[in-house]
């Protein structure tokens, strides 16, 4: 607290993110990074562009980055905005393209980061509670409660922190019967789960796809997300960036990430390894008692019949374990979000568990 802070400062909640510990022989699933490597190509890239070139500033438009990106998706680059991690891609959206004079709708239980940005921006929103089994229903998005229409919807798919995923046909549905709001789905673990909705761009110009590079691509140090849409979208969000920051993404990130976008091969080994490892740990948790909600993402959601999520945390921690625990809302409190990790990593999580759970 000081004297020296605006009103807006005084107002704000600022999100929170998982810790990031600076401890030896950790096995880290609270944050869903990827437990491999980035791709060499990633890597030689970054070495590359590490050169006297740094004293210049790097391009302001990330022209073969989003060249990179649109070729992936099979879009054209007027269609791809980049930014300083998938977050920053989100706060300009939400300044952009979700601040009108109504209410803009996300589910109680999604990325809570989106009220922080909210809150930041004085935005209004509603939050639209989850079905009892955590699945989002688009009914609840067609007719709002009292009948006036919303500002734009934004949800996660698969979401966070369940991991469940909504078919694509539901979001096109959401999408048909909302033709006047922006429509943002975050898809930040999109690349683990078989559906996206980018496949819906050319035909609902109210749509924007967020994706990152920090889950599926492992690069999460080097801060590079995007957003999908029809030109106009992305126009907007063009205007945002230019009056916040130029260059938002340096020219290691450029560099390093264009390679990631063009090294599908390496992006389609991890994720294979990822899932694989994923439904082996569902199993093993099942085994142990778990209940875990069936997961679209590279993490699972998981609660122990007998035992409290916070508890379990905080056993697991004096093992050098981290996994993320939710106090709020009270109904997920039960609830561990786990990472998926290495094998290895799985087994030591498991067999801690199994000494805790007895
Ligand atoms: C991790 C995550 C992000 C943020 O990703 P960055 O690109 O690292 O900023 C956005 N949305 C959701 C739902 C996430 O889980």
């Amino acid at each position: 607290m000081s004297r020296f802070w605006s009103a807006v400062t005084h107002g704000l909640t600022p999100y929170v993110p998982g810790e990031q510990p600076k401890l030896a022989n950790l096995v880290k699933l609270n944050t869903n990074e990827n437990p491999y490597p980035p791709s060499p190509k990633v890597l030689e890239a970054i070495a590359k562009a590490t050169n006297d070139t740094l004293r210049l500033y790097p391009d302001p438009n990330s022209d073969a980055l989003r060249a990179a990106i649109a070729v992936f998706h099979g879009v054209t680059a007027d269609q791809v905005f980049v930014g300083n991690g998938s977050d920053e891609v989100l706060a300009h959206t939400f300044l952009g393209l979700l601040k009108h004079d109504r209410p803009i709708l996300f589910p109680d239980i999604s990325y809570s980061f989106y009220p922080v940005y909210c809150g930041l921006y004085q935005i209004a929103h509603r939050e639209i509670p989850l079905a009892e089994d955590f699945s989002l229903r688009v009914d609840d998005y067609l007719n709002t409660p009292n009948g006036t229409p919303n500002g734009g919807i934004i949800f996660p798919n698969p979401n966070a922190p369940t991991g469940r995923a909504l078919a694509v046909s539901e979001v096109e549905r959401l999408l048909a019967g909302n033709p006047d709001s922006v429509v943002v789905v975050d898809e930040a673990y999109g690349d683990f789960c078989a559906e996206s909705a980018v496949a819906l761009i050319q035909q609902y110009p109210q749509l924007l796809v967020v994706r990152t590079l920090s889950k599926a691509h492992s690069l999460a140090g080097l801060r590079v997300g995007y957003a999908l849409g029809q030109a106009g979208l992305i126009e907007g969000l063009n205007r945002v960036k230019d009056s916040f920051n130029s260059y938002p993404l340096d020219r290691l990130a450029q560099a390093g990430a264009t390679a990631c976008m063009q090294d599908r091969a390496y992006l389609e080994a991890t994720l294979g390894q990822v899932i694989a490892s994923r439904e082996r740990l569902t199993a093993g948790l099942t085994a142990l008692g778990f209940l875990v909600l069936p997961s679209g993402a590279n993490f699972v959601f998981a609660r122990h019949l007998d035992h409290d999520g916070a508890a379990l945390t905080a056993a697991l921690r004096a093992r050098s374990i981290l996994v993320r625990h939710f106090k709020q809302p009270a109904r997920i409190a039960p609830f561990l979000r786990i990472s998926v990790g290495t094998d290895p990593e799985c087994v030591r999580l498991l067999q801690a568990l199994r000494e805790i759970c007895g």
